[in-house]
């Protein structure tokens, strides 16, 4: 069959598993091209290797990171592990510094893959109340020196956010690399690889797609050697993400930043209208002058927003009014706003902290908003008819 090139304007999904190469000779020089793992190869081979839909999602993430790379892959977690597995070198001579406060799947990642599988000798750096204090970073390095750090933008659930530019000054100082979670601050907020950053990476799973109906991840970069390691790991690994989830998102992420801006003002306004609320404890938002990390935020994030995540604590006596409160206030707004154990989606959703976070955060009282980009009258009309009935 003779296939004529189609002129399609947008890049279609390539379902191959395997390309065609047609003679021996174009196979020996593909296959001799592949050992020079290029992001954007001549010719393609495999659709574990390199696959042309996902390159092409990938060249929107490099526009809205600003970096010189990135790669795809079909989760958050894989995006993680792929950065990270670039700098194991088998037997790791000094250890690997992890920020406390880091997603509870990042955690057990730490704890069940690379202490007890790998041998990978991690510790943990701890906020301090509800800040990151600088002096005692400085001095952690000091005694552990640690040849990589791993932090968050912005912690989950009490929304701390770290000072990155000062971090990663006092981090190349003490010869350390540094790996940034940036899923809740987003590129809208903040692009870390111009303060220096040596990788990012995202759960694409949230705000890029933002739907809440993908699930992926991306690592970026701007260092030629560490892209040629992510992309032979990935490759390796089988972390690839699937071409069909490549092109949804390549459709979904052009709209990001307008999803992501109108998520950011609707939760200012939300934040803003829960800390004057007498039913109402406290409400963590690093927009709020109230919050630790404040002067941090606006800094980093420049002053175009404060991300989207809420996490607030209902009024009570005692902590078990608050847990009768709380799940009186989850029922009541259940048809609007689901309890769903993710984040980044259109709607708002939310998550009773205790029963995730109870070990660290024994508090019956505290919800965590994920707020979306609904209409925002709406939603804290729905907001404010459920306390009104606590
Ligand atoms: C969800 C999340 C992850 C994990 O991503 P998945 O897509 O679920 O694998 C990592 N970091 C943060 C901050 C997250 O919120």
């Amino acid at each position: 069959m003779n296939r004529k090139k189609i002129n399609s304007a947008r890049m279609p999904v390539y379902r191959d598993s395997g390309f065609e190469l047609l003679n021996s000779k174009l196979t020996a020089e593909t296959f001799r091209q592949e050992t020079e793992n290029n992001r954007e190869p001549e010719n393609y081979i495999y659709s574990r290797y390199r696959n042309p839909t996902v390159v092409s999602a990938e060249n929107e993430v490099i526009k809205l990171e600003n970096c010189n790379w990135a790669l795809l892959t079909q989760s958050g977690m894989s995006a993680i592990d792929t950065a990270l597995s670039v700098f194991q070198k088998g037997k790791n001579t000094r250890p690997w510094l992890f920020f406390s406060e880091i997603y509870g799947g990042s955690i057990s990642y730490v704890e069940s893959v690379l202490k007890q599988r790998r041998g990978i000798d991690a510790h943990y750096f701890n906020p301090s109340g509800e800040s990151y204090i600088l002096k005692d970073f400085e001095k952690t390095l000091r005694i552990l020196k640690p040849e990589l750090v791993y932090v968050e933008s912005v912690s989950n659930p009490m929304l701390i956010v770290a000072d990155i530019p000062a971090l990663v000054k006092i981090a190349k100082k003490a010869d350390c690399r540094v790996i940034l979670d940036n899923t809740f601050a987003t590129p809208y907020l903040f692009r870390p690889l111009e303060c220096g950053v040596d990788l990012v990476i995202h759960s694409v799973t949230k705000y890029l797609s933002g739907h809440g109906n993908i699930s992926a991840g991306v690592v970026c970069g701007n260092d030629e050697q560490l892209l040629k390691k992510a992309i032979e790991y990935r490759k390796f690994v089988g972390h690839m993400m699937s071409p069909d989830d490549a092109y949804r998102l390549e459709t979904q992420i052009k709209t990001f930043s307008l999803r992501f801006q109108c998520q950011c003002d609707n939760a200012f306004r939300l934040a803003a209208y829960l800390s004057e609320n007498k039913k109402i404890e406290r409400v963590w938002y690093p927009g709020l002058v109230s919050h630790g990390t404040y002067e941090v935020a606006r800094k980093l994030f420049n002053t175009k927003g404060f991300g989207a995540m809420i996490t607030f604590d209902l009024k009570g006596r005692s902590k078990a009014e608050k847990a009768v409160k709380r799940d009186r206030f989850i029922s009541e707004v259940s048809e609007s706003i689901k309890l769903i154990p993710t984040l980044g989606d259109p709607d708002t959703i939310l998550m009773p902290v205790e029963a995730v976070w109870g070990a660290k955060y024994p508090e019956p009282g505290m919800i965590r908003l994920s707020v979306g980009f609904e209409e925002y009258q709406g939603l804290e009309n729905i907001i404010s008819s459920a306390l009104k009935k606590l």
